[in-house]
């Protein structure tokens, strides 16, 4: 069993800005980050077993199968150091992984939070994703393009576009958000309070509400 700092899952469709304001968040509460798609993708670009099981799941914008997802995140689990808190930011993504979680953990996770979004922009945010492999800087065409065109402000890196994140391929990444992950929602909602926060604004904002929502929640709760 795993007993450590707070745990806080952040729920949220793809493009909602998981991401990004997981990093903040992080930042901010000096929480450690789990975020399965950059473990995926690490694993992916290092030729690992779970990186060549994920891959097509991946490329086709499905979910990587659950045995595959639980063992990754227990692993990951194991290996974190100690510290005020963790942010999970792309798992659970099932059900069945909500319940693996469950088992790992001595008690309840402290909360759970949704970021939201129309799908329009949902679409339009991550179709138009461009990041930097050398720093992590991302951008996007549509509403924060860099100052030269696909080049990185930072490092003058040329910047790269996940090859998941096609518009036909951001659908079906929605679609089974939809199917798979949305029941989540009620999962959670049954066993607590999920925190719901407008992921629409820019990130400032964004960032603002999921400050806001943190501290009344856990100002509340303690
Ligand atoms: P993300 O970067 O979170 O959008 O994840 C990219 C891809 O990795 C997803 O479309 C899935 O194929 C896979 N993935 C990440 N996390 C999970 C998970 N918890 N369960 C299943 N597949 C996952």
């Amino acid at each position: 069993m795993l007993d450590r700092g707070l745990v806080v899952i952040l729920l949220g469709p793809p493009g909602v800005g998981k991401g990004t304001q997981g990093l903040r968040l992080a930042a901010v509460f000096g929480w450690e980050r789990l975020v399965t798609g950059d473990l995926l993708r690490a694993a992916r670009q290092e030729g690992t077993e779970v990186g060549r099981r994920a891959g097509r799941y991946m490329d086709e914008g499905e979910l990587v199968p659950d045995d595959v997802m639980v063992a990754l995140f227990e692993e990951r689990m194991a290996g974190l150091p100690d510290g005020p808190g963790i942010l999970l930011d792309g798992f659970p993504r099932t059900v069945a992984q909500a319940e693996a979680l469950a088992c790992a953990f001595s008690r309840p996770v402290d909360a759970v939070v949704l970021l939201k979004a129309s799908e329009d922009v949902l679409v339009r945010r991550i179709s138009g994703r461009r990041s930097c492999a050398t720093c992590g800087c991302i951008y996007n065409i549509y509403f924060d393009p860099p100052g030269s065109e696909g080049v990185c402000d930072g490092c003058g890196e040329v910047l790269t576009h996940r090859e998941d994140d096609t518009a036909e391929t951001v659908r079906r990444r929605l679609r089974v958000y939809v199917e798979q992950t949305e029941p989540l929602i009620d999962y959670y909602g049954a066993r607590g309070e999920v925190l719901r926060v407008d992921g629409e604004g820019s990130p400032d904002e964004v960032q603002a509400g999921l400050e806001a929502s943190l501290a009344s929640h856990f100002g509340a709760s303690a």
